[in-house]
C-alpha cells in the first residue's frame, strides 16, 4: 500500500515525504481508512508500530478540511496520554506532521509550571494533548474548554488504567460532547479496556497489529552473567566498541541509575539520566541530549522510560533485570523500533538467575549467554544448560493473555522506588 491510497490531505503527504517514510506501517494501513470514514476504533498496537501517525494523520486531515476559525478557538481534538514524555512526544509528532497546516497543537501535563499551558489554552488550540490529571486541574480552574471536542484519542489506554487514571478519564469523558469520534489505542485488550470501550465507544471497528508478547524480532538479545560489583566495569568495557553509539541503560532504582550515571561520567562517557525524581525540565533535557547525540548513554528507570520513542537506539542494556517480564519486553522494544536492528543485553548477577529463569519461561525460550571478550566476569563458566539453550525447567508456551500479570490493580507508581 502506498501513502496515496490512504487519502490523506496533501500537506500531510508532503510532511510524510519530508520525514522520509516510504510506506505506511501495518497499523497505519489498517486504522486510517476506518478513522477517515468516521468510525470509532479500537487499535491494539504497541508504541513503536507507528500508531501515533495512525491517529494523527487522519485527525489532521479531517481538521484541515474544516474552516479554521480565526483567533481564539476551543480544541476540537483531545488526545489523552499516560505520561508527560508521551504527551510531549505526541505533540512533537503532530507538529511535524501538521507543519504545513495552520493548526495549533498544545500539550498539558504535570511537573511543569501551569502558566505557559494556561496561556496556550487561552490563545486558542485546535488539538490538545494532555495527561488526565493536569487536564482536570486546569479545567477545574476554568481553562481548557472541552465543549468543542469532536475527536478523542485514548492513547496507551492500558497504561493509563494501570496508572490509576480510570476515575480521571471517566470525569473527562463526561465533559465531552456525545457527538464525537473516539479512538482507543492499547497494547492489549484486557477486561478493563473492554469495559471502557463498551462504555465510551460506539460500534467501534477493531484493528490489531503485531501483539508483542514476543519481543520485536529485529532485536538480538543476550545475557552476560557477571559478578554484581563488575557490572559498571563490564558496561565500560562494552562501551569501548563504537557500535554502541546510542545506549539506553535500565537500572532498578533511581539511586542505582544516579550512581551508574555518575560512574560513567567520571569515566568520560557522556551520560543523561531519566527517572521520576528529576524535574520535568531535567527529563526533557536528558531526552533532548540523548536524541541529539550529546549524551551517548541514557540511564533510566522503568517508569520514566515508558513510551519514550527515540529513533536509532543501538543497544538497550538491562544493567539490572526488571522486576517483571512485561517490563523486559517493554524495555527491549525501545530498540529495534521501526525495523531498525538493535541489541538488547542483560547483565545478570548470580542473585538474578531466578528472575532470569522466570523471564525465560515467560518468553518461552532461553536467552543466549555470552562472555565479553577480554573481560573477566569473575564467575565460573556458565553451566551447559545456561549456555544459550532453553532453560532447564520446562518452558511454558506463551498464551494469548487477556490481562498480563504486571497489570495489577495497584498503581505502578507505588510499586517500586523507580
Ligand atoms: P510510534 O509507534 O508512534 O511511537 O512510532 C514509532 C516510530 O516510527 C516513530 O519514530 C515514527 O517516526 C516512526 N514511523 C511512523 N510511521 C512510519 C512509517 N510509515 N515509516 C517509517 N517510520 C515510521
Amino acid at each position: 500500500m502506498s501513502f496515496r491510497n490512504l487519502v490523506l490531505c496533501s500537506p500531510i503527504l508532503e510532511a510524510i515525504r519530508e520525514a522520509g517514510y516510504t510506506e505506511p506501517t501495518p497499523i497505519q494501513t489498517a486504522a486510517i481508512p476506518p478513522i477517515l470514514a468516521g468510525h470509532d476504533l479500537i487499535g491494539i498496537a504497541q508504541t513503536g508500530t507507528g500508531k501515533t501517525a495512525a491517529f494523527a494523520w487522519p485527525i489532521l486531515t479531517k481538521l484541515s478540511e474544516q474552516a479554521t476559525p480565526a483567533g481564539r478557538r476551543a480544541p476540537q481534538a483531545l488526545i489523552l496520554a499516560p505520561t508527560r514524555e508521551l504527551a510531549a512526544q505526541i505533540q512533537e509528532n503532530l507538529r511535524t506532521y501538521g507543519k504545513h497546516l495552520p493548526l495549533r497543537v498544545a500539550s498539558i501535563y504535570g511537573g511543569v509550571r501551569e502558566r505557559p499551558q494556561i496561556e496556550a489554552l487561552r490563545s486558542g488550540v485546535d488539538i490538545l494533548v494532555a495527561c488526565p490529571g493536569r487536564l482536570l486541574d486546569l479545567h477545574g480552574q476554568g481553562y481548557g474548554d472541552l465543549s468543542a471536542i469532536r475527536y478523542l484519542v485514548l492513547d496507551e489506554a492500558d497504561r493509563m488504567l494501570d496508572m490509576g487514571f480510570l476515575p480521571a478519564i471517566r470525569q473527562i469523558l463526561r465533559k465531552l460532547p456525545r457527538e464525537r469520534q473516539t479512538l482507543l489505542f492499547s497494547a492489549t485488550l484486557c477486561p478493563e479496556i473492554e469495559v471502557l470501550t463498551r462504555e465510551f465507544l460506539r460500534s467501534p471497528k477493531s484493528v490489531e497489529i503485531g501483539r508483542r508478547a514476543n519481543p520485536a524480532e529485529t532485536v538480538t538479545q543476550f545475557v552476560y552473567e557477571v559478578a554484581p560489583h563488575l557490572k559498571t566495569a563490564l558496561l565500560l568495557h562494552l562501551l569501548q566498541d563504537p557500535k554502541l553509539d546510542m545506549v539506553l541503560a535500565f537500572a532498578r532504582t533511581k539511586h542505582r541509575a544516579d550512581r551508574l550515571a555518575r560512574q560513567l561520567e567520571r569515566s568520560g562517557v557522556k551520560t543523561a539520566t531519566l527517572h521520576s525524581n528529576r524535574s520535568q525540565s531535567q527529563r526533557m533535557r536528558a531526552l533532548r541530549d540523548f536524541k541529539a547525540g550529546a549524551a551517548r548513554v541514557l540511564v533510566a528507570t522503568d517508569i520514566a522510560a515508558r513510551g519514550i520513542d527515540v529513533d536509532g537506539i543501538s543497544h538497550v542494556i538491562n544493567f539490572d533485570l526488571p522486576q517483571n517480564p512485561e517490563d523486559y519486553v517493554h524495555r527491549i522494544g525501545r530498540t529495534g523500533r521501526a525495523q531498525a536492528i538493535g541489541d538488547a543485553i542483560s547483565f545478570v548477577s548470580p542473585e538474578e538467575r531466578g528472575p532470569l529463569r522466570s523471564l525465560e519461561r515467560f518468553l518461552g525460550r532461553g536467552i543466549p549467554r555470552k562472555r565479553a571478550e577480554g573481560f573477566n566476569h569473575d564467575l565460573p563458566a556458565p553451566e551447559p544448560s545456561d549456555a544459550g539453550e532453553a532453560p532447564a525447567r520446562p518452558v511454558r508456551p506463551i498464551q494469548p493473555r487477556r490481562a498480563p500479570r504486571s497489570w495489577s490493580r495497584a498503581p505502578r507508581a507505588r510499586r517500586s522506588p523507580v
